[in-house]
């Protein structure tokens, strides 16, 4: 599946992308993809939150997003289950995973991660789906399809152990040939589908 990832750009850019066919769009600030969400309202978009997540934000995330791709703890988890309204459908929930255990970078390690998924499964208003990662960027000593491997093997060993999932999140617009490689079910792109970002706070 492919993710259109719309952070820092306009709602007119989401709905120029919506009317060619795309419904599923990501964003990394919460307060950006509520404008967002408020201007395009009554549209068919699937929303997924991708962004690291305070727990102050947990609330508008739980109701605001089809979602969340960047859970990394309990704490976040559980404030996810109890503040997902109870009409909506439960909450797609991804585990981020920093597979290349970058001191800098959100995700939980990746022996923890089999225990942080079962924790989620049993949380009820949350749909455990799956794995996310960021792998450490490519540079002359490091190819992330060397991240993305190993990040399939964890799924599968997961699988393997009676976790049920059905999501891969891996690939951006500089390396989703790789991760789909390796197994990738959903990458997220960005630069590729909308051109560059305009200038904004960081990634
Ligand atoms: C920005 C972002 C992307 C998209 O990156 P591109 O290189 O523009 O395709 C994908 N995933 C996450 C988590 C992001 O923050």
């Amino acid at each position: 599946m492919l993710l259109a990832v719309s952070k820092r750009h306009t709602a007119e850019r989401i709905r120029a992308l919506h009317t060619l066919g795309q419904r599923s769009f990501g964003e990394n600030y919460v307060q950006e993809a509520l404008a967002k969400q408020a201007t395009l309202q009554g549209l068919d978009i699937e929303w997924h939150f991708i962004g690291p997540l305070q727990s102050n934000k947990t609330r508008e995330a739980a109701e605001h997003f089809d979602w969340v791709q960047s859970t990394d703890r309990k704490k976040i988890l559980r404030r996810l289950s109890a503040q997902r309204p109870a009409g909506m459908p439960e909450l797609n929930v991804c585990i981020q995973v920093n597979i290349d255990r970058e001191p800098q970078k959100a995700g939980a390690l990746p022996e923890d991660t089999a225990a942080l998924a079962r924790f989620a499964r049993d949380l009820p208003g949350l749909n455990l789906r799956g794995l996310m990662a960021i792998p450490k960027v490519a540079t002359e000593t490091h190819d992330p399809g060397d991240s993305y491997r190993r990040m399939h093997g964890l799924f599968a060993a997961m699988l393997d152990a009676g976790i049920e999932m059905d999501t891969l999140s891996m690939g951006m617009s500089a390396d989703l040939e790789s991760a789909i490689l390796h197994g990738s079910t959903l990458v997220r792109i960005g630069t590729d589908l909308l051109g560059p970002r305009p200038a904004g706070d960081g990634d």
